[in-house]
């Protein structure tokens, strides 16, 4: 039988923008589901990077917010007209990209929500949900990675870094992997960097780095995820007819930028968003398949840096803002 839902729970909720004391941790309704909705009980939530850039006001929202996009659990009740043909069911475990999900219950779009396949864990499919189709759609659509390129990738023991690293291995491809500090090193190279540089001032020399390994072409693809501190590098690593997928912002946005630059190497910059490659319920089935599939392969791992509870919130940004994590950092409400 089904645990009641209560009437109130705890969530993070913002009322202004700026560092983690804005972060309040309350209590609020549970929400009632709407139309083609679900009401899901969290049981792991998902930090991601674009949490803290809701939390600064880098991407701009409206308040009081809950923050969080992304969480697993269990479907506690369904909205009136969610489709029978969706197969959703009181007390299936899935897992889901979508707002407010920094709480005990989220009320979810039924068609942003996907069943967790048996095999694998609640945790692990949190863990890797938005992060690992983020970097299968990287490499699948923004530069289309084959077998035997030499590629970039920036944070690559990171969440969608590490991915990235294991997706790109087993393509046949070549990685080189950045990392901020020693102590990731040899986790970027289990996790399929061929070449690992420790990417702070003083210490290793990215763009060296690619001119040796591709014999001065550079990379067929930039994987950017920092951001502000690296475009411009990033444009350097590129080879001939490369792409650089810049897709965040964790050193800052990245500033205007003169397109006639590409001209010196017919380069293509791509900012993409996973939102808007897995806009329609066919692309989210068609990508969640790929990654379920992925994790059942033991060639992949799904690497979980920490869990924190909910109420702990703060030290999370903290941490990932710090660069202290490798892989996922989840919370437990
Ligand atoms: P990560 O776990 O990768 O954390 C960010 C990492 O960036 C840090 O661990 C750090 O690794 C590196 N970094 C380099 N410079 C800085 C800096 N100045 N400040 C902070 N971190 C820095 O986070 P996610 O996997 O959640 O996200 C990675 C990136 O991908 C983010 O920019 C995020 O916004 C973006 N993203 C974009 C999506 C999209 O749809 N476009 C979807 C998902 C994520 P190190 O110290 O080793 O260099």
């Amino acid at each position: 039988t089904m645990a009641p839902i209560p009437k109130m729970m705890k969530a993070v909720q913002i009322e202004t923008t700026g560092g983690t004391e804005v972060l309040q941790h309350k209590d609020i309704p549970v929400p009632t589901p709407k139309d083609n909705e679900l009401l899901i009980r969290n049981e792991f939530i998902g930090v991601n990077y674009i949490d803290t850039y809701f939390r600064t006001g880098l991407y701009p929202s409206p308040k009081p917010m809950i923050l969080g996009r992304e969480a697993s659990g269990t479907i506690a009740a369904l909205g009136a007209q969610v489709p029978g043909s969706l197969g959703f069911a009181n007390g299936d475990r899935v897992v889901y990209m979508g707002p407010s999900a920094y709480a005990e219950y989220t009320a979810c779009p039924a068609e942003k929500v996907m069943k967790i396949p048996q095999g694998i864990t609640s945790s692990d499919a949190c863990a890797a949900f938005l992060q690992g189709l983020t970097a299968l759609t990287l490499v699948e659509e923004t530069h289309k990675v084959q077998s035997g390129d030499w590629v970039l990738v920036l944070a690559a023991t990171g969440g969608v870094g590490g991915w990235l690293c294991q997706i790109l291995r087993a393509k046949g491809a070549k990685t080189i992997g950045t990392v901020g500090s020693e102590g990731k090193v040899d986790i970027a190279k289990q996790q399929g960097a061929d070449v690992v540089v420790i990417d702070r001032p003083g210490q290793g020399d990215v763009l060296k780095t690619v001119k040796e390994c591709t014999g001065g072409q550079g990379v067929a693809a930039v994987f950017d995820g920092v951001g502000k501190d690296t475009f411009e590098r990033s444009l350097e690593c590129v080879a001939r007819k490369g792409t650089v997928a810049s897709f965040g912002n964790a050193s800052g946005a990245v500033e205007p930028f003169l397109i006639s630059k590409l001209s010196a190497k017919n380069a293509k910059v791509a900012r993409p968003t996973l939102f808007n490659y897995l806009f329609t319920r066919e692309e989210l089935e068609h990508y969640s398949a790929k990654l379920f599939k992925m994790m059942m392969d033991e060639k992949f791992s799904v690497r979980i840096h920490d869990t924190y509870p909910l109420a702990d919130v703060a030290r999370a940004h903290t941490d990932i803002e710090s660069r202290k994590t490798m892989g996922k950092l989840l919370l437990k409400p």
